[in-house]
């Protein structure tokens, strides 16, 4: 196993790779074809098929979750690492024997292996129909065109400005209480073991005015809770101009944050994902200001030895780190922390690891999305290093800090014991329809006896037991 995750994840939930997508309301007759959608990778690319969905259904598509019904079966894919690049082919190739039996059958690569495999995928191993990147949705209705004239379709041009602000997703598989809303795309940081700036292009903000008008519809149509995305969100930079937005000050992300959380006080907001050069006060004071901006902060760091972070050009070192956490612990005292580790980055020495796991002692993190490292081709590290941690010390060093991360999140959910949240309503729990589950401001699932609550409204719950990755309690009336 090469991820380790927790069970109560929210952006990059591993439980929801390769999920097939359909919107809440289907009525296959309204539409002259239907298409699947499966997607991988992290909350984005989930974001992203939301985009595809609304354009595909202005072109008379509509989905399906029954992919031996469609006409155009689309997997929305991720390259982060080897695993998730394997997976998605061994999909691929399932699909492509349906089109024995079905020989109109389109089937599509999205996403992020779209401009390093386009021509495998499409020219060498015939596996797919359709290649397209994920700065050019806009023109899959003209591509799916040229595909069924029997042309194999390929777009994978990034854009310095697409971010669909027009664009409103159709909310796909959704509890009809939170939402993803997708601020900015790309990255400019050059993290030297990642592929995103290959794959997903320059960095661009999304029009602020599109992300309040989109903010605002979801809670007019019942949600109750926004994630707002990006790859950094702190670099967020919305200058108003004619066309959109009509501010006369540039937008930065505090600012972002404290627009959407003035829309109501019953719409909580969340973010991710904040890199620890960036995140400024200012947004930790906005967060303390408002209630609804949810006490809870995703602060990847990656390693705690500051040479490798050199290597990773992470551009901050151990100590930056630490000083972050601190102020975090200061302005918000209760805020849940969680972060992105990575193990046996090239060079990474016995002593390096084990300041990973100290800092990961010391931050008491509520939640971290471990990985053994994965050498992705065309990255930096690609270039400029060898790969030489074995395998094996990889994936020993990564127990070793899965071990330790299991003891420290057991010890954050005791500490709840005994403490009262108030949990926004999600649905039933996933043992039983007796019982409600929802999550608290730091992030953390609680689930409790259903008595009369409802999906989407606030109950407050007494804590009084847990387990490693759930808080359990009763609501007070
Ligand atoms: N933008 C976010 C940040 O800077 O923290 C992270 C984006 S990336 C999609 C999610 C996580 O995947 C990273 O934080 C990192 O821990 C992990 N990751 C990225 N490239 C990796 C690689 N080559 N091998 C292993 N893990 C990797
Ligand atoms: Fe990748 Fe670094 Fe950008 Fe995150 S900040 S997406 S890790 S390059």
């Amino acid at each position: 196993m090469d991820t380790l995750l927790n069970i109560n994840t929210k952006e990059h939930d591993e439980k929801r790779q390769g999920e097939a997508f359909a919107p809440l309301v289907l009525d296959g007759n309204e539409y002259k074809k239907l298409f699947y959608i499966e997607s991988y990778g992290c909350a984005m690319n989930f974001a992203d098929s939301e985009v595809v969905a609304s354009i595909l259904h202005k072109n008379g598509f509509g989905a399906t979750l029954q992919f031996e019904n469609a006409d155009l079966i689309l997997v929305n894919t991720c390259s982060i690492r080897e695993k998730a690049e394997a997976t998605v082919r061994k999909r691929l190739t399932e699909f492509r024997k349906l089109k024995k039996a079905n020989p109109g059958l389109l089937v599509g690569v999205l996403g992020c292996m779209a401009e390093r495999l386009k021509e495998k995928f499409i020219e060498q191993e015939k596996l797919v129909d359709l290649v397209v990147g994920p700065d050019a949705y806009r023109s899959l209705p003209s591509l799916i065109e040229e595909a069924e004239t029997g042309q194999k379709a390929v777009n994978v041009l990034l854009s310095r400005d697409e971010t669909y602000a027009d664009i409103a997703p159709v909310r796909l598989n959704s509890n009809g209480v939170n939402a993803f809303v997708s601020i900015m795309r790309g990255c400019n940081n050059m993290c030297s073991f990642c592929v995103v700036p290959f794959t997903r292009g320059r960095e661009r903000s999304r029009d602020a005015g599109s992300v309040i008008a989109e903010c605002k519809s979801l809670f007019e149509d019942g949600y109750r809770e926004v994630t707002l995305l990006g790859q950094n969100v702190d670099s967020y930079h919305w200058v108003g101009n004619e066309s959109g937005g009509g501010y006369e000050e540039p937008v930065t992300f505090a600012n972002l944050l404290e627009k959407v959380a003035l829309i109501s006080p019953l719409l909580r907001v969340r973010f991710s994902t904040s890199h620890p050069k960036d995140i400024t006060d200012e947004v930790l004071f906005t967060m303390a200001r408002y209630d609804n901006i949810c006490n809870y902060i995703h602060l990847p760091v990656q390693s705690g030895s500051s040479r490798i972070l050199q290597l990773m050009n992470r551009t901050y070192t151990r100590e930056w780190y630490v000083a972050r956490v601190n102020r975090i612990r200061e302005i918000l005292p209760d805020a849940g922390l969680s972060t992105d580790m990575i193990t046996g980055f090239c060079t990474e020495t016995e002593e390096d690891h084990q300041q990973s796991l100290s800092l990961m002692e010391y931050c008491k993190y509520d939640l971290a999305y471990m990985y053994f490292y994965s050498q992705r081709p065309g990255t930096l590290a690609a270039r400029r290093f060898e790969d030489d941690v074995p395998e094996e010390v990889k994936k020993r060093r990564l127990q070793e800090m899965v071990k330790l991360h299991r003891r420290n999140t057991l010890l954050s959910m005791q500490r709840d014991v005994g403490k009262t949240f108030k949990v926004l309503i999600e649905g039933f729990s996933k043992k039983t329809p007796e019982e409600l589950q929802g999550r608290n401001d730091q992030n953390k699932v609680v689930v409790f006896p259903k008595e009369n609550f409802k999906k989407g409204e606030y109950v407050s719950v007494k804590i009084t037991a847990c387990t490693a990755g759930t808080l359990i309690g009763t609501a007070l009336i």
